[in-house]
């Protein structure tokens, strides 16, 4: 493998400026920058198409914001730092007093330098990001502020990046998939970005057995469009790699695909033992990235993501502080050198030629069953009512099962032949809660119940 460190370093500083979000001129320019490393396809989605059981939303342009104090000094610029926006904010322009302005600020008092990063792309409000520092430095109760944030939602497109490298005879194909959503963080995602590109940079200078389809889009939304508007090739696809968090300087780890058994993670685990490198084990969880979509029932692609630093688990993830002192070139190579050493590895062993699709008719199916009647990526839960909170502040909490995960779960499992035994089992949440959840998803017209196992649907009720 080629050096990369010099470029590694080149295209970070450059892409890290960019306010990227799920639509924008941002991405556009990233995908452009992108382009100078591979001859990656831009495309776009038009605002409005619906794709499973979301929409694209109207495309989302900022040109400045800030708030001033009562001399009309400016105390936040989002010319300091694209984080100072919530992500999607609507436009607004008004004097407002501290107790009222307070529900529009966002700062975390326990990592007092580090701006938080918060997005709105479904609910229409504003906000500000600042530091818990400048907060108790600007910020007084008596005083009025003024705001403004010249923004705009109008219709336009989402766009996206892909490069399909072709392979030899065999006909097996690889997912690489990185999203390009994230505005100014380095190890959540500029990381996996620039990775990703000199990773095929890389693969299309060799020889290989196995077709790629390497994808560059926002994260969640961008994914289901894809997956919606390419259907029948994501089903022909055996195996992938969702890249995030690659970059930071913790331990290594890999994030399991949601079959444990499954190749990929055996071949994973081979190159991180052929490297001598100790790293972490995650078992496949519900959260995380983009391997929801593509491990859903409709498509079922078994993707591991490779970690340094993963998300979730280091202070500064979604803030200000995961910036390039955090993330390294070096770490960045060493992470490239991993994902080339697992497609090495693929790429000898063949095993792509005799891979079967998964199947579950091994599950019991005794008692009840449920089926998700969205089995193509996951169902956009705050428009059915099933989740709220503002985006980037949502964190699993370890060893804790919330009403969150049983939902998850059950979305992800019941395919009307897993019962829900089935599904206490693997995942281990007490069968009670799994059934008061299925009942209030029936409610929703989520999931039906089956009156026998995969024959008769109870969709009347
Ligand atoms: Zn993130």
């Amino acid at each position: 493998m080629a050096d990369y460190i010099e470029d590694i370093d080149k295209f970070l500083k450059r892409l890290f400026p960019i306010n990227r979000s799920i639509t924008g001129d941002g991405n556009r320019e990233t995908l452009r920058i992108l382009q100078e490393i591979i001859p990656l396809e831009i495309k776009e989605y038009p605002s409005g198409q619906k794709v499973y059981d979301w929409t694209i939303p109207r495309e989302w342009r900022v040109k400045d914001a800030w708030i001033k104090n009562s001399k009309g000094q400016k105390v936040i610029d989002f010319k300091d730092s694209n984080l100072h926006v919530v992500g999607y904010s609507v436009p607004v322009s008004r004097k407002i007093k501290l107790s009222e302005l307070k529900g529009y600020l966002h700062y975390l008092e326990n990592l007092p330098e580090a701006i938080p990063y918060r997005t709105t792309y479904y609910y229409e409000t504003w906000g500000f990001c600042i530091s818990y520092n400048d907060y108790i430095k600007y910020f007084n109760d008596d005083e009025t502020y003024e705001v403004l944030i010249d923004s705009q939602l109008k219709d336009g497109g989402l766009s996206y990046g892909e490069f399909l490298i072709e392979g030899g005879k065999n006909s097996g194909e690889i997912l690489i998939s990185t999203y390009i959503c994230h505005p100014s963080m380095g190890n959540d995602n500029l990381a996996g970005v620039v990775l990703t590109a000199l990773l095929a940079k890389e693969l299309s200078k060799r020889k290989l057995n196995y077709s790629y389809r390497i994808v560059f889009a926002p994260e969640t939304i961008g994914v289901i469009a894809y997956c919606c508007n390419n259907e029948t090739e994501m089903k022909k696809i055996n195996t992938g790699f969702v890249v995030t968090t690659i970059g930071g300087p913790g331990k290594f780890g890999y994030k399991q695909s949601w079959q444990r058994d499954h190749f990929i993670n055996k071949v994973t685990e081979e190159a991180f033992i052929k490297n001598n490198i100790d790293y972490i084990k995650y078992p496949f969880d519900i959260h995380g990235s983009d391997e929801r979509q593509y491990s859903s029932q409709g498509f079922r692609i078994n993707t591991i993501s490779i970690t340094k630093d993963k998300s979730y688990e280091y202070p500064y993830y979604h803030t200000s502080l995961d910036n390039l002192d955090f993330v390294k070139p070096e770490y960045i190579q060493e992470s490239l050198h991993l994902y080339l050493c697992v497609i090495e590895k693929l790429e000898k062993s063949r095993i792509l030629d005799v891979h079967v699709q998964p199947d579950s008719t091994r599950f019991s199916s005794q008692g009840e069953v449920y089926k998700n009647l969205y089995p193509f990526c996951e169902v956009m839960l705050s428009k059915h009512g099933l989740l709220s909170g503002m985006g980037g502040s949502q964190l699993p909490v370890n060893g804790v099962i919330e009403e969150l995960d049983i939902i998850l779960w059950l979305l992800f499992y019941c395919d009307g032949k897993m019962s829900l035994s089935d599904i206490s089992l693997k995942t281990g949440i007490p069968l009670d809660s799994l059934r008061y959840v299925a009942l209030k998803l029936k409610d929703k017209r989520l999931l039906v119940k089956n009156v026998k196992k995969g024959i008769h649907c109870d969709v009347s009720s």
